[in-house]
């Protein structure tokens, strides 16, 4: 029997969770039955969906949970007024917990939403009852953010924006199409639960569903899935080990609309100082986590020792090799930058570059074989 104590129930978080999703099924359901919904009541609800969603990834939590670039004060407010839409606290708030979950992902005492204490925590458990109890208004991690006054000034006001947003946003939109009742079910109740779960869904699923290219280290996942869903936050496992840079989603081909925003804002003066972290370290945490992987296929094999020795010689001589390149682009780089004498010294640092990167192709095709097959090693 389990004899330790749960905390107290939250029961105004209960009420809020429960409620609006009440409203957003039956309600939504009935209401639709009964009157029915135009096609103003799903743009609506589109918009303000991505004005939450938006205001929590690109807002929330690559400006102010991690820093990862600089906004101008306008959308600053906006995030802020986006924020308190999205009903997920304050974001001086949201971003102690965040930087908590960072620190100490995975351990159950300490990251606020663990995925090690099961799917129902992570994903709405820990909100439900006092957990965070004695650490609840310590701020000391969020130093930087108490001086952001758009922070504070949200912070200070969050109820009233909370409340002001989430009613007076469907209300206007009701009081202009004539129905007011369709809008508040519709732009209020089922635009939050939508907007809460698939945010929710990222320290649920995304600890959990999907692929660990970057680290094993902790739980994160990549999850294409999940990124469609959540504006690009999907790519957990490479956010997990670089949560300075100011993408998720670093392939062309990968959607993250966040990225997407916070560069447009760029090109028009609205962000700076967008954070990346360089090629080279991101091809060596793969390159890392496919040796992890290749170990543990061989593990199981009858002469494992011998094909291990011969598994992490060939690890090795590709990161060398990644060294190398990497290091001589930095050089043709510099000397890109240098007077004109010294062209004919850059012309030939290219070449070497060319002949390096056809020579790690190579080697990086020979790597995949031998990591999806390890037996290849010795032939
Ligand atoms: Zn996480
Ligand atoms: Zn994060």
């Amino acid at each position: 029997m389990d004899t330790v104590k749960k905390p107290p129930v939250i029961w105004l978080n209960v009420t809020i969770f429960l409620g609006t999703f009440i409203l957003a099924t039956v309600g939504v359901i009935w209401y639709g039955m009964v009157e029915g919904y135009s096609a103003a009541h799903w743009v609506w609800l589109v918009i303000a969906f991505i004005f939450c969603g938006m205001s929590i990834t690109a807002g929330y939590h690559r400006l102010w949970s991690h820093k990862t670039y600089q906004a101008h004060r306008s959308l600053r407010l906006l995030f802020a007024i986006g924020g308190a839409f999205a009903l997920q606290n304050s974001a001086l708030h949201w971003s102690s917990d965040h930087r908590v979950h960072h620190k100490h992902v995975d351990n159950n005492d300490k990251d606020p939403y663990s995925a090690k204490r099961g799917f129902w925590y992570s994903h709405i458990g820990w909100m439900l009852r006092e957990y965070q109890a004695e650490r609840y208004e310590d701020y000391r991690n969020c130093r930087d953010l108490q001086k952001d006054s758009i922070v504070m000034w949200q912070h200070k006001h969050y109820v009233l924006l909370a409340l002001a947003t989430n009613f007076g946003i469907p209300l206007a939109l009701g009081l202009w199409y004539g129905d007011v009742l369709g809008f508040l079910l519709i732009v209020g109740a089922l635009r939050l639960v939508l907007s809460h779960h698939t945010t929710f869904f990222i320290n649920s699923l995304a600890h959990i569903w999907g692929s660990q290219p970057y680290t094993s280290k902790n739980t994160a996942r990549d999850n294409g899935i999940l990124a469609f869903f959540t504006f690009g936050e999907g790519y957990h496992n490479f956010h997990h080990i670089f949560e300075h840079d100011y993408r998720n989603g670093i392939r062309w081909w990968q959607f993250d609309p966040t990225k997407w925003l916070i560069r447009s804002c760029a090109s028009l003066g609205l962000t700076s100082n967008l954070k990346t972290v360089s090629a080279y370290r991101i091809e060596k945490a793969r390159l890392i986590q496919t040796m992890a992987n290749a170990k543990d296929k061989i593990f199981t094999l009858p002469n494992a020792d011998q094909l291990q020795a011969a598994l992490e010689q060939e690890f090795q001589l590709l990161l060398s090799k990644l060294t190398e390149y990497d290091q001589l682009r930095s050089q043709v780089i510099d000397s890109a930058k240098s007077s004109v004498k010294e062209k004919y010294e850059e012309a030939l640092l290219r070449v070497r570059l060319e002949q390096l990167d056809l020579n790690l192709k190579e080697h990086k095709k020979r790597w995949r074989q031998i990591v999806s097959n390890p037996r290849l090693v010795l032939s």
